[in-house]
């Protein structure tokens, strides 16, 4: 088992949102001439269905453009309301004062990415129902007192995940994957450096996995796929759920509850598909589900089981340095 800490401990969540919205911007503002680096201010947004994060930052360009490292400044967090044009302002509340060259916003989605389209940059349709169609991009830079030289957006995990590839040390060439378990289940791919958007963009949460052998009377907590995806058997409303608690309550449950065998075994079959499909040199889980580490080693044991032998590689044996952990601080 290892922990992912070389990126994501200091500095939290928030720096993926920093971070993202930089590569095209190296040639502007505060370059040094002797060590030919470039310092922007930023502004990093973290949208999640149960609360929202800001926070302010700098992120320091290499003389390719390449982010070379990220500083956090100030972080805030406020509660998701149950209107998005409200919870923005709360946010952008925070930071008025703030000075910034760009802006990065890591949404939960769907999200459309495709920057051709007029609805570049708005919610499809969610549970979450007055966010159904709203205009995230439209409106955050309606709303910010200085209009940023960049503004850009994608989906949360995509940017955790891009953070991650350039950020966290991992010593990855090309690929890696980040998984977010929370209310929703996410799946972020970074592949050949660039986050995968795709037809709209992946939903690997989404995806089938087989039921447990303790869960099978379990209904599920995904409106659209009942149990027949790993959302609706692995996210934190699914916990509650089988408890009769809410969901905000499962930091109460004790570590040798059988539901987080039941999790694991389903998060670690979820690594064994994403392997299969698109063969990331690292996975990465995240989210407030995974802070519970009592978890990690049934993720790791059914990872392996789903595996059975078939895939022969040096991170895949026994001393197993595959799959990540990404703990909160
Ligand atoms: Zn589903």
């Amino acid at each position: 088992m290892q922990n992912q800490t070389a990126f994501g401990a200091a500095v939290g969540f928030s720096v993926a949102t920093v971070f993202f919205s930089a590569p095209l911007f190296f040639k502007l503002f505060r370059r040094d001439s002797s060590k030919k680096t470039t310092t922007l201010r930023c502004l990093g947004f973290e949208m999640g269905g149960t609360t929202c994060k800001v926070a302010t930052g700098e992120k320091t360009l290499n003389e390719n453009g390449k982010v070379i490292s990220v500083k956090i400044i100030t972080k805030f967090t406020v509660k998701t309301k149950d209107d998005p044009e409200e919870t923005v302002q709360s946010l952008i509340d925070c930071v008025m004062n703030a000075v910034y060259e760009e802006v990065g916003i890591a949404h939960f989605g769907p999200l459309e990415l495709d920057p051709e389209k007029s609805d570049f940059g708005k919610i499809a349709s969610t549970p979450k129902l007055r966010w159904s169609d709203f205009r995230a991009l439209a409106v955050f830079k309606s709303k910010m007192p200085t209009r940023a030289k960049r503004t850009t957006i994608d989906t949360d995990v995509n940017a955790a995940a891009l953070a991650e590839f350039y950020l966290g040390g991992h010593k990855v060439r090309q690929s890696l994957a980040y998984i977010t378990v929370g209310t929703g289940v996410g799946v972020g791919l970074v592949i050949d450096g660039k986050p995968v958007h795709g037809l709209i963009h992946p939903e690997g949460g989404h995806t089938s996995v087989i039921p447990h052998e303790f869960d099978k009377d379990y209904k599920g907590s995904c409106k659209n796929h009942g149990k027949y995806c790993v959302e609706g058997v692995a996210n934190n409303v699914s916990i509650a759920e089988r408890r009769g608690i809410d969901k905000e309550e499962i930091h109460t449950l004790n570590d040798d509850d059988k539901i987080w065998e039941v999790v694991g075994f389903y998060l670690g079959n979820l690594c064994a598909n994403i392997l299969m499909m698109t063969s990331p040199e690292v996975i990465i889980l995240g989210g407030g589900v995974m802070q519970r580490k009592v978890i990690y080693p049934y993720v790791l044991k059914s990872f392996t089981e789903a595996l059975n032998g078939y895939l022969v590689h040096p991170k895949l044996t026994s001393n197993l340095t595959y799959l990540f952990f990404y703990i909160e601080t």
